[in-house]
């Protein structure tokens, strides 16, 4: 415990580098543990030479164009401190840092590690900060961090089996358009569309409040995203995503919840785990299919013992999820799916 506050001390007066080591590797496969982290505005950063090396991948910097190219099972990938995106082949996925140079080496920030490396390798990263960061000092993210886990102790989490009310994070919106198919269908629209569905079902079928993050097609800050998770009545919160892939063969709904490192006890892992094979047993039954459930330290999951799970709705590169998410009958059917998983939650909810 010394040694990292040595560290953080040294980091807000010097920005030397941060003694947080991280364990990265695909998943299934014996981790790497990597201890050249540098943290930035509450974020580590990493040698993308390190990221890549775990994960069996070879890249190089080329100095002249300024673009650090990755050779890939499925062709060339790119990266480049002047912009914030990844391209792959034709395709750009944006990134929420770009990268950058750090004492002399081009580092990814861990948004990168969790969200976009697992598509060059094309298949689920494992990936673990061991000493996630707590620093107390200006940065956006512990602002954020410290606003959620106010949120949530201000909230009292009835464990019994009703649901007063759901949450639903609308991913992206405005600008942030996340994944565009190749046809030009876009996340951020998938996302508004099938929370409108589920919103109306809940409301009409449980006759509960929902609260959306967003209701039309508009960018939110991080402060925005948190707000409907605020409401006394919020038992259960949905974070609503669809994902792309270089190959068209990844298909499929992919389950997130909070890893348990990440929590201090296991009353709110289980609740969030609880939920997650709901869903994924109500979606599996109305075929629709599910590659999982894993266990991610997304940031903005917070502390709390509010029943949280991310869902990757299914890959906008694949022509079956494609069809699904953008096709009214698609659209129902997973938005059924999700009611009926909820339901089974507020039912099936151990009290503890
Ligand atoms: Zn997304």
């Amino acid at each position: 415990m010394c040694k990292l506050l040595y560290s953080l001390l040294l980091i807000v007066l010097l920005g030397t580098p941060c003694l947080a080591d991280i364990e990265l590797a695909p998943k299934g496969k014996q981790p790497q543990r990597l201890t050249d982290v540098y943290l930035m505005h509450g974020l580590s950063y990493v040698a993308l030479d390190d990221v890549l090396d775990a994960v069996s991948l070879r890249g190089h910097w080329n100095s002249v164009t300024h673009v650090y190219r990755i050779r890939t099972a499925n062709g060339w990938a790119e990266l480049s401190p002047g912009r914030q995106n990844l391209k792959i082949g034709n395709d750009f996925f944006p990134l929420k840092e770009k990268p950058r140079f750090i004492d002399g080496r081009l580092r990814v920030s861990e948004n990168f590690i969790r969200n976009q490396l697992s598509m060059l390798i094309n298949r689920p990263i494992y990936y673990r900060n061991l000493n996630p960061v707590t620093v107390q000092n200006e940065g956006d993210d512990n602002t954020l961090d410290r606003l959620f886990s106010f949120l949530l102790r201000k909230k009292k989490i009835v464990a019994g089996p009703k649901l007063r009310g759901v949450a639903i994070d609308v991913g992206h919106g405005g600008l942030d358009t996340g994944v565009i198919a190749a046809d030009g269908y876009k996340e951020k629209d998938a996302t508004l569309a099938l929370s409108a569905r589920l919103s109306k079902i809940l409301k009409m079928k449980l006759g509960i409040p929902v609260h959306l993050s967003r209701d039309d097609d508009y960018e939110l800050t991080p402060e925005q995203r948190l707000e409907p998770v605020a409401h006394e009545d919020v038992d259960a919160w949905l974070l609503l995503h669809a994902q792309g892939s270089f190959t068209e063969a990844a298909e499929g709904v992919v389950l997130f919840v909070r890893s348990s490192a990440d929590n201090l006890n296991e009353g709110p892992l289980d609740a969030s785990r609880q939920l997650a094979e709901e869903l994924k047993a109500a979606l599996e039954e109305s075929d629709v299919p599910v590659v999982g459930i894993f266990t991610s330290p997304l940031v903005p999951l917070g502390q709390g013992g509010l029943p949280t799970v991310l869902l990757e709705l299914g890959y906008l590169t694949n022509p079956v999820d494609l069809q699904r998410l953008r096709s009214s009958y698609g659209q129902q059917q997973l938005a059924q799916a999700l009611y009926t998983g909820l339901k089974k939650f507020s039912l099936n909810r151990k009290k503890n």
